[in-house]
């Protein structure tokens, strides 16, 4: 997906790991191509990296009875992976490596952006009637920012239940379980779905900060009520989070470790000084060095300007 803020000014992102109690934060509505609404959680202007997570969105659930859906025309990365995952519909991806590929609910597409990368994501002609998912961006490491771009589509991902939960990983490790999607920090990615009314302890690493977002049902975390609009960001130093629930309730965790670098996030790109990002702006408005979409009917986005502020 491609963040269509018009935003001029670079953000400045960091970990500020704090250990208190859950802090519940707000999303934001914002729109994504083909007029599809989007919840974005982060970055946000007090939690702008969680772990390695940089940016967190949740669309849907959406009919698509009586419009075409998803349509995000190629778009450029660098210095990020995006993780998508759905929880129902299908999203039909295609990127500048050649990779095509149809993504269905319990599948992960990853893909690496490093040193460049551009893509385009639609809902395809034969679809399901909704949609409903999420996509997430993980900053990556200097030490890494700069390798070949690639891109993985994972059918099988490591699903187990635990204490009466059902947890998909689809990213990092959790409990003896590995997803074999690869990642270059230390980090996890679940979506754990509970049944009736029930409580339940859910194990984290206590080296982790996390966020958790609620996607189905509504869910008391610690006693705490989590609600769909909003997000939770929860501290390193916890061993669990206990979840209680009255009716059926599907959440979404996101964990890494504190990624300790401060990253600039502009528009698709994430970067370390403004330099770089103006020169990813000027190599995909005015040279070929992300390499061409084919086979997308639309145009390309366009960056929009930068500015020299940060904030
Ligand atoms: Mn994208």
């Amino acid at each position: 997906m491609s963040n269509l803020s018009k935003d001029r000014d670079a953000q400045r992102c960091e970990n500020a790991p704090s250990p208190e109690a859950i802090e519940e934060l707000n999303t934001r509505n914002t729109e994504m191509g083909g007029g599809l609404l989007i919840r974005r959680a982060l970055p946000h202007r007090r939690r702008r990296l969680v772990g390695a997570w940089c940016f967190l969105d949740h669309f849907g659930p959406l009919s698509l009875e009586d419009r075409d859906g998803m349509r995000v025309g190629p778009h450029p990365h660098i210095g990020l992976q995006t993780v998508t995952w759905l929880l129902e519909g299908e999203i039909y991806h295609r990127d500048s490596l050649g990779y095509e590929q149809l993504i269905k609910p319990g599948q992960l597409n990853l893909m690496t952006a490093g040193r460049g990368i551009a893509h385009s994501e639609e809902t395809p002609p034969e679809h399901g009637v909704s949609l409903h998912g999420l996509q997430f961006w993980l900053a990556l490491p200097d030490t890494h920012r700069h390798i070949e771009p690639a891109f993985e589509h994972l059918a099988e991902l490591p699903r187990f239940r635990h204490d009466d939960m059902e947890i998909q990983l689809f990213v990092g490790e959790l409990l003896g379980h590995r997803s074999p999607a690869k990642v270059y920090s230390p980090l996890v990615g679940i979506d754990v779905q509970v049944n009736g009314q029930g409580k339940h302890n859910l194990p984290l690493n206590p080296d982790f900060e996390h966020a958790l977002m609620v996607v189905e049902g509504e869910l008391h975390g610690d006693g705490l009520a989590m609600q769909q609009e909003a997000f939770y960001y929860l501290g390193p130093g916890r061993t669990e989070l206990t979840l209680a629930h009255d009716r059926p309730a599907r959440l979404i965790l996101l964990g890494g470790e504190p990624l300790r670098e401060q990253v600039l996030l502009w528009w698709n790109f994430v970067a370390r000084n403004e330099a770089e990002l103006h020169r990813a702006r000027e190599d995909w408005m005015e040279t070929d060095h992300f390499g061409i979409v084919h086979g997308y009917e639309g145009p390309r986005l366009e960056a929009p300007p930068l500015s020299y502020g940060v904030k």
